[in-house]
């Protein structure tokens, strides 16, 4: 099988011809059809997130399943499923027991059996969940990290009706998050450092669109402020810039893996009961859900598709802030 292969941090990705993996007990194999780049693969590719190396990334496929291991219920050769990030458990620990494999301390993900940037890939069955029909593979590759994120990210924020949410930072995950909380019937700002994005977060459906590079709170407060912060952004700063824009009882749940801590005023902290909130993939009910949306064409990632030999290229493009929206490599 062909495979794009990291085999040193900062080091150019490796065209190679690995071969076949067959599955173990429990597991299926995939001809992966579409693997999306997440920002999380330039940590890995950067060395911030340590990672065994030799090894084949890509965090976001879809493909077809072509072979099922011993003991697979439910999943038949043929099937189209995605595979999120975690996909099982030890099944002993506390976390386990209570179905939250995302926190079991021992949890199997594609660090372990290589990712989707590959014409087949393992994977453990219990990771996988099916594609609906009206979903290219090129659109629900996304879903599975970037879509996953924020729909959890959206749940994570206990979102009322009427309430105004605000996404900070309008990339992979944001114009995804736009989009969905559009879906579920909220009043959406984008809040952006880039001019150029302001008609694109409009038409992904924001009512109103805050462009600051500094100060976000305040410029989010003069627009009325949130109930709902959901942000993408790396930026610490602006993460902390931006709690300011919160209404009283508001949340902002904290999605990007920001570059520093976050600061905290703490009288406004008090005085208007906001909170703070961490947030991944949670439940896979998030997933489904998010697969729904999608399927039912109220979501519709943007793309750039690209073949494996040009993801070099794609990395560097994602790197440098120029994939609109998503990066997506076509098998
Ligand atoms: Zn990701
Ligand atoms: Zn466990």
């Amino acid at each position: 099988m062909r495979a794009a292969v990291m085999t040193e941090v900062r080091k150019p990705w490796t065209i190679k011809n690995l071969p076949d993996p067959k599955p173990q007990a429990g597991q299926v194999l995939i001809r992966i059809r579409a693997s999306g780049m997440c920002g999380t693969d330039l940590h890995v590719h950067h060395g911030v997130m340590p990672v065994p190396l030799p090894l084949v990334l890509g965090h976001e496929p879809v493909g077809e399943i072509v072979e099922v291991g011993q003991g697979v219920a439910g999943l038949r050769a043929g099937d189209r499923v995605g595979v999120s990030w975690a996909q099982r458990g030890e099944g002993r620990c506390r976390f386990c027991q209570e179905q939250r494999e995302g926190y079991c301390p021992e949890y199997q993900s594609w660090i372990q059996m290589g990712g989707g940037n590959s014409e087949l890939m393992l994977a453990w069955a219990s990771g996988c969940t099916l594609v609906p029909a009206g979903l290219s593979d090129e659109e629900a590759a996304p879903i599975f990290c970037a879509g996953f994120t924020v729909m959890s990210g959206l749940r994570n924020a206990d979102p009322r009706p009427g309430d105004r949410v605000a996404v900070l930072g309008i990339g992979g995950l944001g114009h995804l998050a736009v989009q969905y909380a559009k879906a579920l019937g909220l009043e959406v700002i984008a809040v952006t450092g880039n001019p150029e994005k302001k008609e694109e977060a409009r038409r992904l459906g924001a009512g109103d669109v805050v462009i600051a590079s500094g100060g976000l709170g305040q410029a989010l407060l003069e627009a009325g402020g949130a109930d709902v912060i959901l942000g993408t952004t790396n930026s610490a700063a602006h993460a902390t810039q931006a709690l300011r824009g919160l209404r009283p009882e508001g949340r902002m749940v904290n999605m990007g893996l920001v570059d520093g801590p976050i600061q905290v005023d703490p009288l406004h902290f008090l005085t208007n009961q906001v909170r703070l909130v961490g947030s991944k993939q949670n439940h896979r009910r998030d997933l489904v859900e998010a697969l729904d949306l999608a399927a039912a064409g109220k979501v519709k990632p943007r793309l750039e598709v690209y073949p494996l030999e040009r993801i070099n290229e794609v990395r560097d493009r994602l790197e440098a802030g120029k994939v609109r929206y998503r990066a997506v490599i076509k098998h």
